[in-house]
This record gives C-alpha cells, sequence and structure tokens, in this order.
C-alpha cells in the first residue's frame, strides 16, 4: 500500500463567539488538511487545527502547510504507508519540532491504515477501554453575564463540565467569575481552570488560593511552559491538583514533569506531541509515575476531533475526560457525519479509520482562496 499522492489544503473556519484566553480573542480558526491516496484510491485525511497564528505554540497554519508541502510530501510518496512507526521516526529526523505538521501526516496514515484494514484507529490502539467520554465546554466570554447564561444553557441539556479560561483580566476579576459560575451551577457541576501560562509564580499561587474555596477539579498550566519547577513548587504547595499542557509536548517532556513530582495530571494534545503513538506514550508515562490525562484540544474539526478521540477511547490514564468540543465551536466542519456528543459526553466512533468520512465539498468551501 503505497503513497501516490500527498496533498495540503488550507482552510479558515470561523467560530460562532470570540474565545477570550490568556494569549489571544480568537474569531477563525485556522487549519492544515491532508490528504494522502493510494494508487488504489484509497484516501487518508489528517489535521492541523492553530489558534489564529503562532499564538498558542511556535507554529501556524501556514508554517505547516509549507513544511509538510516542502519537507514532508516529496519524501512520503512512494513510501510504504502500513510502516506507520518507521515513517513516523523517519518524519521526526527529517523534521526538527514541527509537532503539528508530523501530527497531521501521521493521523493520516492511521486513518488510511484503519480504512484499509476496515477497523477504527482505536483497534489498532488495542481497543477502546470506555465507549465514551465526558466533554468539557470552555468559558471564555468576554461578557461575564453572557457567560453564566451560556453556562446555563449547556447545564439544561444535560452538560456537567466546564473550564474556565482565566489569565487575561485581572486576577480580582477571574475569582469572582468562578466564584458566579459555582454559584450559578451549583455544587455538581465540574469547574475547572486553565491560566494558559498567563500567571507568574506568585501571582499563580495568589490565584489558586483564592480560588480553592470553589471546588476546582484541577488548575492548568498556572505558569509559562518553560518553568518546570516553578509548576512542581506550586502544585506541592496548593490542595488543588495542577495539570501541565503547555509545558508537556513530548514524552521526554513528561518525564521530565514526572520527576519533578507535585503535578499530577498530564494534559493530551495529538497536534502537540506530533502523532496518535507519542500521545500514547505519554499516557503510558503518566500512569507509570500515578499520575492521570486529560484530553484536550485545539478547537479541531470532527476529523481532528476524530483522531483525538480515538486516544481518549484507548488510552486508560485519561480519567479526567475532555474536551473535544471543536465541532460545536466552529461555524462550520469538514465531515459528512459530525461527530456526536449526548449526557454530556461525546460518543465513540467505530468506523474505520479516524471513524468520519470527510465531504470533499466542505473542505474546499472552507479552504483558503490565494
Ligand atoms: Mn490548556
Amino acid at each position: 500500500m503505497k503513497i501516490a499522492d500527498v496533498r495540503v489544503i488550507q482552510a479558515d473556519i470561523p467560530v460562532e463567539r470570540p474565545h477570550k484566553m490568556s494569549f489571544t480573542t480568537l474569531e477563525t480558526m485556522n487549519f492544515v488538511f491532508v490528504r494522502l491516496e493510494t494508487p488504489d484510491g484509497l484516501v487518508g485525511w489528517g489535521e492541523a487545527a492553530c489558534l489564529g497564528g503562532p499564538t498558542w505554540s511556535e507554529e501556524s497554519s501556514e508554517s505547516v502547510a509549507a513544511t509538510i508541502e516542502r519537507y514532508i510530501a516529496p519524501w512520503l510518496v512512494g513510501r510504504e504507508a502500513g510502516e506507520i512507526e518507521p515513517l513516523a521516526r523517519e518524519l521526526a529526523r527529517r523534521v526538527q519540532g514541527n509537532p503539528f505538521a508530523r501530527a497531521a501526516v501521521e493521523m493520516a496514515l492511521w486513518d488510511l491504515n484503519g480504512k484499509a484494514l476496515g477497523v477504527p484507529v482505536h483497534r489498532l490502539l488495542g481497543g477502546r477501554v470506555r465507549d465514551r467520554v465526558p466533554l468539557s465546554w470552555s468559558l471564555a466570554v468576554a461578557d461575564h453575564d453572557a457567560e453564566v447564561e451560556e453556562a446555563r444553557a449547556k447545564v439544561a441539556r444535560g452538560h456537567r463540565i466546564f473550564k474556565i479560561k482565566t489569565a487575561a483580566l485581572p486576577l480580582a476579576e477571574d475569582v469572582a467569575r468562578v466564584k458566579r459560575l459555582r454559584e450559578a451551577l451549583g455544587p455538581d457541576v465540574s469547574l475547572r481552570v486553565d491560566a494558559n501560562q498567563g500567571w507568574d509564580r506568585s501571582t499563580a499561587l495568589k490565584a489558586i488560593r483564592a480560588l480553592e474555596p470553589w471546588s476546582l477539579d484541577f488548575v492548568e498550566q498556572p505558569v509559562p511552559r518553560w518553568d518546570l519547577e516553578g509548576m512542581a513548587e506550586i502544585a506541592k504547595r496548593v490542595s488543588v491538583p495542577i495539570m501541565a499542557d503547555e509545558s508537556c509536548f513530548s514524552p521526554h517532556d513528561a518525564l521530565a514533569i514526572a520527576r519533578l513530582g507535585g503535578v499530577s495530571i498530564l494534559g493530551l494534545k495529538v497536534t502537540k506531541s506530533a502523532g496518535i503513538s507519542n500521545t500514547l506514550a505519554i499516557a503510558r508515562i503518566a500512569e507509570a509515575a500515578g499520575m492521570t490525562c486529560y484530553v484536550g484540544c485545539m478547537i479541531e474539526t470532527s476529523l481532528g476531533t476524530a483522531a483525538y478521540l480515538q486516544v481518549a477511547l484507548a488510552a486508560a490514564p485519561v480519567t479526567w475526560g475532555c474536551e473535544l468540543f471543536g465541532p460545536l465551536l466552529l461555524k462550520g466542519d469538514v465531515v459528512r457525519d459530525p461527530v456526536r456528543y449526548a449526557d454530556g459526553c461525546i460518543l465513540g466512533l467505530d468506523r474505520p479509520g479516524l471513524g468520519v468520512e470527510v465531504d470533499e465539498a466542505a473542505v474546499k468551501e472552507w479552504s483558503r482562496r490565494a
């Protein structure tokens, strides 16, 4: 099963409402879609979702597209598509860093293999340990009244977990938001906080202590990603569990975090970790270190969401659910039959490959005009 053709498509899809985070307010998501085809016409798809330029990490949809077009596609054509691991290793040698670009390609290889074998990717990963994953919705609304209303409306429809995006506002305002949400939603709803690296050590410590009365499940990435020691130290001094997201891209990062102690949850994202294999490796390191995992997102379409979902279904340490809400926040999608949600969960996918069928007309509709 050789790879005969590699195509890279850049696309932009707006979000339903501006998404306000510590580092940017997002109005449109930028995507790169990768389409691999065999000589028999079998097709595999991958996706890299970028939060409006190189804001969350160094990569942008433009850099991802350029890396794949110029440095990956030429050597991938003619290669054996079934060799996912050898190809991923060669890719890591040819392309330093650039995990989003590598993930989009690796994802497409898994999709192609699952489709060729007629099995869902989670079967190739060892089978699924759950058939649905509890879903977190991210609250990142500029207007505080509208934010409470958005959360209430979700709870009325059976939603149970929220992640509050903080550190874009002064600390007192964030604390007031969390207090108001807890009071409005009651004690049975799960609340988490994500600072997206937005606090320094002393602010983070002050913030987490101020937030402690509002029963948070965890606080995510309180300090900059390079400050592993600061994060470990903070985690040891507060009672709320601390999760690493931007600090944990690779299995090496996961090992370093585990060695420092303190942090008890690792956030998994297929894109930041250069693909499904590395993401599962991080989950295994977490498990070996007595930590647990959560599946984050970059606000993917149903295609990228399906790839993350395969991991969330197969990785036992994912005990904190996921935030695979991208298709609910985006104004458009690129598959015929979007991922489905029920009872506050995203439902498992059991169709071959990543489990979704890309609608090429929809990809074209959202694709970037030159
Ligand atoms: Mn995060």
